[in-house]
């Protein structure tokens, strides 16, 4: 009985592993590969590998805000949009 609870736990050892490694990271599609091709070597190694390559780090995009002013090339201050000189230093922008 303990032989057939190891068996299934490294059946599913990719899975498990996608799961630990990455709870946000989505496991389905590992999940899927290792339930429907883990029966061939082939795809327990494809979805061990993929358990193992899947980084959590997902791809996240910041917005910057753009400025609609204009940047001193003297002392820096940010000049409103349509500015013809700095509002510090007066030169022009
Ligand atoms: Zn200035």
């Amino acid at each position: 009985m303990e032989f057939l609870i190891f068996m299934v736990l490294l059946y599913f050892l990719p899975t498990i592993l996608a799961i630990v490694r990455h709870p946000t990271h989505d496991p389905f599609g590992i999940f899927l590969v290792n339930f429907f091709l883990g029966w061939t070597v082939i795809g327990w190694w494809v979805a061990f590998i993929w358990a193992l390559a899947a980084n959590g780090t997902s791809r996240e995009f910041r917005r910057v805000p753009v400025s609609s002013g204009r940047f001193c090339s003297q002392c820096g201050a940010l000049s409103p949009y349509g500015a013809h000189f700095c509002s510090a230093c007066g030169r022009v922008v």
